[in-house]
């Protein structure tokens, strides 16, 4: 994904997605919340939903998304919270710490440690499997996550990164059902059969800019993925927690 790119942006919801887990966020905070940050807002489909009710500042890096956000808002990065400690009843952060290497996911996690007041409000995809995700560009064969996705998490791995002064209040598995695949099925359908995750439009290659992916289609590829309908369960891909200040 391209942050920075404004048609990023255009139809970042249009499957309603987003909006689905703003009712759901809005429904998971304590009555006591008057004020929230917002950190990594995207094109504010959460934010603005959250606005309605509370007093809310959103921050992002990217500028072309800051424009669809309809209050207060800074071009800044979760690495680097331009506000106070505990400034905020809560800080609310969806579909961000995945994107981060692990360098910024510590220090992420330290910047809403800082600035959360009660609680930090966290969505990320549950246990993804990453390379499930992977697609292989056509003409110079490099790999690549369409979404950016550098991190997955369990409820255990999220916890642990704010345990130092945070419990887990309350979490929440939903959205959308997916698959895994066994990594001995998914190596063979990538590597030998040339199927790779089929990105979403308008996305390019990082390496090269090119827009073609390889993904192969013929029997060998139906019996594997009609194999692995077999033996996985479909599951949700959403892990929402909600997290408390102790003591
Ligand atoms: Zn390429």
């Amino acid at each position: 994904m391209n942050f920075n790119d404004p048609t990023t942006w255009i139809d970042y919801d249009k499957d309603q997605q987003v909006s689905y887990r703003a009712n759901i966020l809005k429904s998971l905070i304590p009555s006591d919340v008057r004020t929230i940050l917002d950190v990594g807002c995207g094109s504010g489909v959460v934010t603005n939903k959250l606005a309605a009710d509370y007093d809310v500042n959103a921050m992002d890096i990217s500028e072309a998304a800051l424009e669809r956000v309809e209050c207060p808002k800074l071009c800044a990065s979760i690495t680097s919270i331009p506000f106070g400690d505990k400034s905020f009843d809560l800080v609310n952060c969806n579909e961000v710490l995945e994107h981060l290497n692990d360098e910024d996911l510590d220090r992420g996690a330290s910047e809403l440690l800082r600035t959360a007041n009660r609680y930090i409000l966290i969505s990320v995809p549950h246990r993804e499997q990453l390379n499930r995700y992977h697609c292989r560009c056509a003409k110079c064969g490099s790999v690549s996550h369409p979404y950016g996705h550098l991190q997955s998490f369990t409820e255990e791995r999220l916890g642990s990164l704010f345990s130092k002064c945070f419990h887990l209040k309350r979490r929440l598995i939903y959205g959308p059902l997916h698959r895994d695949m066994p990594l001995l099925l998914l190596n063979y359908r990538q590597q030998v059969l040339n199927q790779w995750f089929s990105p979403q439009k308008g996305y390019l290659c990082p390496q090269c800019q090119s827009a073609i992916f390889e993904s192969a289609q013929n029997l060998q590829t139906k019996l594997i993925n009609g194999l692995n309908r077999l033996l996985t369960k479909p599951r949700p891909y959403w892990l929402i927690a909600l997290f408390v200040r102790k003591g």
